[in-house]
C-alpha cells in the first residue's frame, strides 16, 4: 500500500467515503501495486529498497537507461536550451533540436518522415482517433496493448476485434468489412507485451493488400531487438507496407517519448490533427537529445542487440529444460506462465527473497488461467545474473510444484 504524506488537508467526507469503499474492493481483488524504490540508476541490477537485485522487470532491454553518452547529450542539451518546453509544441514551437530527431526517426524506421509524441501512449491515443472517422472500420488484435484500446474507443470508426495473431479470423473479418466502410485499419502490436510473440506482419500486410487496408503497427516491443534493431517490419522486411510505424523511446532506447514514422503527408496530417500532439506538452529538449543519441546507438551497435539475444536464448532455454512454460515467447519477453493469481504472487515474492526483481501479471492485464510473471531480459546481464536468477527460479518452482 502507499503510504500517503500529506499535510493533514481533508476533502468532503462522502467523497473520500465513495473511493474509500471503491480502493477496499480493489485491495480484495488484489489489483492494487505495491510500487518499490529505486535508489539509483535502473540497469541488469539496479538497488530497490535499499537491496542490490537483479531486473527482470525492466523495458531497458538494450541497457541503455543508464548509458554515459545519453546521459551527456541531455545535460548539454539542458545548458544550452534549458529544462521545460514552454508549453505543448504547436504553441510554443520546440528546440531545434527536435528537427534533428524527427529525421533520425525517419531514418530509424525507413519511412519518409519522423514525428516525436510526449510518451508512446500519446502515439496510441492521439493517432487512431485522428486517422480514423465515422464511415471506417478498425480491425485490432485481441492482444493490442492498453493505448491501442483507449485510441480505438476514442476513435468514431467501428472497431472489431480479431482473434490473436489468428490471419485466419483476420481474413474473414476483412472479408465482412470489404466494401462497406470508406477506410480499413489493420491495428497491431508489433511485438506483444505480455507473451513475447510476434505478430505475422508478412501475412498481415499480405491480407491488407488484398483487401486494400491500411497497416498500423505499435512496435514498442520490437524496436532494438528484431530486423537489426529496426523492429518488426524491418524483420519481415515488410517495412514500405506498413503506413503508421509507431514505437516508443521508453523500452529498448532507454529513455521516454512516442514517435511515429510514414509518408510525409501522414505524419504532416497527424501533427496537425492528433490531440495529444496538439493539447500536450512535450518532453524536455534534454531528453530529446538523449532520443537523438540513443536511435544512433541502436543503428550502429550492433553488438548490444546480438548480446540481447544470446542471453534471451540462454535464459529461454534454461527455463524450458526444468520444465516451466514459457508460452509463445520469441522475444527477450519470456514469461513463467503459472495459471493462478496467488502462485503468480508466491512465486513473484519467492524471487524477490532472492534478489530478483519480477513482478507477477494478473488478471486484469492477462486472461485468468494465464497469470504469470513476466521476465524482461536485458543486453547487460552477465551469465552470472542469469544463473542466480534461474537458480532461484528452480528453488521456487520446486516448492511450488510448478516443475
Ligand atoms: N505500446 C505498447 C505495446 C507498450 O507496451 C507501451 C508501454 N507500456 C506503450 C505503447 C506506451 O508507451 P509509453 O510507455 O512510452 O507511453
Amino acid at each position: 500500500m502507499y503510504i500517503l504524506y500529506g499535510v493533514g488537508f481533508m476533502g468532503k467526507t462522502w467523497v473520500k467515503e465513495i473511493y474509500a469503499k471503491k480502493l477496499q474492493e480493489m485491495i480484495e481483488r488484489g489489483e492494487i501495486w505495491e510500487i518499490r524504490r529505486l535508489n539509483g540508476p535502473t540497469g541488469p541490477r539496479a538497488l530497490v529498497n535499499g537491496r542490490e537485485m537483479i531486473i527482470l522487470s525492466s523495458n531497458n532491454y538494450l541497457n541503455l537507461a543508464n548509458d554515459p553518452r545519453l546521459k551527456k547529450a541531455a545535460i548539454e542539451a539542458m545548458e544550452k536550451y534549458g529544462w521545460g518546453p514552454g508549453a505543448v509544441w504547436a504553441i510554443a514551437g520546440y528546440h531545434e533540436l527536435l528537427d534533428e530527431l524527427h529525421r533520425k526517426i525517419a531514418e530509424f524506421k525507413r519511412t519518409e518522415a519522423g514525428l516525436v509524441f510526449p510518451t508512446g501512449f500519446a502515439v496510441n491515443a492521439g493517432t487512431i482517433p485522428a486517422i480514423t472517422e465515422q464511415g471506417d472500420v478498425i480491425l485490432s488484435d485481441e492482444l493490442n496493448h492498453g493505448s491501442i484500446i483507449d485510441g480505438i474507443r476514442l476513435s468514431r470508426a467501428e472497431k472489431i476485434v480479431y482473434k490473436h495473431c489468428d490471419m485466419s479470423d483476420l481474413e474473414d473479418k476483412l472479408r465482412q468489412v470489404h466494401g462497406k466502410y470508406n477506410k480499413i485499419l489493420i491495428v497491431t502490436d508489433g511485438v506483444f507485451s505480455m507473451d513475447g510473440d510476434i505478430a505475422p506482419l508478412d501475412k498481415i500486410v499480405k491480407l491488407a493488400r488484398e483487401f486494400n487496408a491500411m497497416v498500423y503497427v505499435d512496435d514498442a516491443h520490437g524496436e532494438g531487438v528484431l530486423g537489426d534493431g529496426h523492429g518488426s517490419p524491418a524483420h519481415f522486411g515488410v517495412d514500405d507496407e506498413v503506413d503508421f510505424h509507431v514505437g516508443t523511446f521508453s523500452k529498448a532506447l532507454g529513455s521516454s517519448g512516442g514517435m511515429i514514422g510514414g509518408d510525409y503527408e501522414v505524419i504532416e496530417f497527424i501533427r496537425n490533427k492528433a490531440r495529444t500532439w496538439l493539447l500536450s506538452t512535450g518532453f524536455p529538449p534534454a531528453v530529446a537529445a538523449a532520443n537523438l543519441k540513443s536511435l544512433e546507438i541502436v543503428m550502429t551497435e550492433k553488438d548490444r542487440i546480438r548480446r540481447l539475444w544470446d542471453n534471451r536464448n540462454y535464459f529461454k532455454k534454461r527455463l524450458d529444460e526444468m520444465g516451466f512454460n514459457t508460452g509463445k515467447s520469441q522475444t527477450p519477453i519470456v514469461p513463467v506462465i503459472v495459471g493462478d493469481t496467488k502462485k503468480a504472487r508466491e512465486l513473484a515474492r519467492m524471487l524477490w527473497d532472492e534478489g530478483i526483481f519480477v513482478v507477477p501479471i494478473v488478471y486484469p492485464m492477462v486472461a485468468r488461467g494465464t497469470e504469470r510473471i513476466r521476465n524482461q531480459v536485458n543486453a547487460g546481464h552477465t551469465k552470472e545474473d542469469l544463473d542466480k536468477a534461474l537458480a532461484a527460479y528452480e528453488k521456487a518452482g520446486k516448492k511450488l510444484g510448478l516443475i
